[in-house]
C-alpha cells in the first residue's frame, strides 16, 4: 500500500527530529505533498493517524503544503507543467511547450517532512 509507506517514512522522519530535539511530543507535522506523487492529503492523514498511536506524534496536527508540478527542458526551457485536463487529474503533461522533448520533473513528486513543531521549553523544565 502506497499511501502506508509514505506514511511510514513521514512518521519515521518525525521521530527522529524530535528525538534530536529531545521534544518527547510533537505537535504539527507539515508535509509537503507534490500534486505529482498520486498520494493524496487524506489518505496520508488517515495512515498517519493509525500508525502515530503510541507515538510521540499521536497528537499532532498535520499539515500539507501542496508542491505544484515543474519541469525543466533540455532546451533551456522551464517552468510549471500542464496538466492533462480530463485524462488523469493532477498529471503533469510531459512535453516542453517550446520544442516538443520530454521534460524532466523537477517538482511535483514531493512526499516528504518540511518541518515539526514541538512543544516550547520552558527554562525550568528539565
Ligand atoms: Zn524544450
Amino acid at each position: 500500500m502506497h499511501e502506508l509507506t509514505a506514511a511510514n517514512r513521514l512518521l519515521e522522519a518525525a521521530l527522529e527530529a524530535a528525538s534530536e530535539r529531545n521534544a518527547g511530543r510533537i505537535d504539527r507535522l507539515t508535509v509537503e505533498l507534490g500534486t505529482a506523487t498520486h498520494l493524496t492529503a487524506d489518505q496520508l492523514r488517515f495512515c498517519l493517524d493509525a500508525i502515530t498511536e503510541g507515538t510521540a506524534a499521536a497528537e499532532a496536527t498535520v499539515e500539507f503544503d501542496r508542491v505544484e508540478p515543474a519541469g525543466a527542458c533540455e532546451c533551456g526551457w522551464s517552468g510549471p507543467t500542464e496538466p492533462i485536463d480530463g485524462v488523469v487529474p493532477d498529471a503533469p503533461s510531459l512535453r516542453c511547450p517550446d520544442c516538443g522533448r520530454r521534460l524532466s520533473l523537477r517538482a511535483g513528486r514531493e512526499c516528504r517532512l518540511s518541518a515539526i513543531e514541538i512543544p516550547e521549553r520552558t527554562e525550568t523544565e528539565q
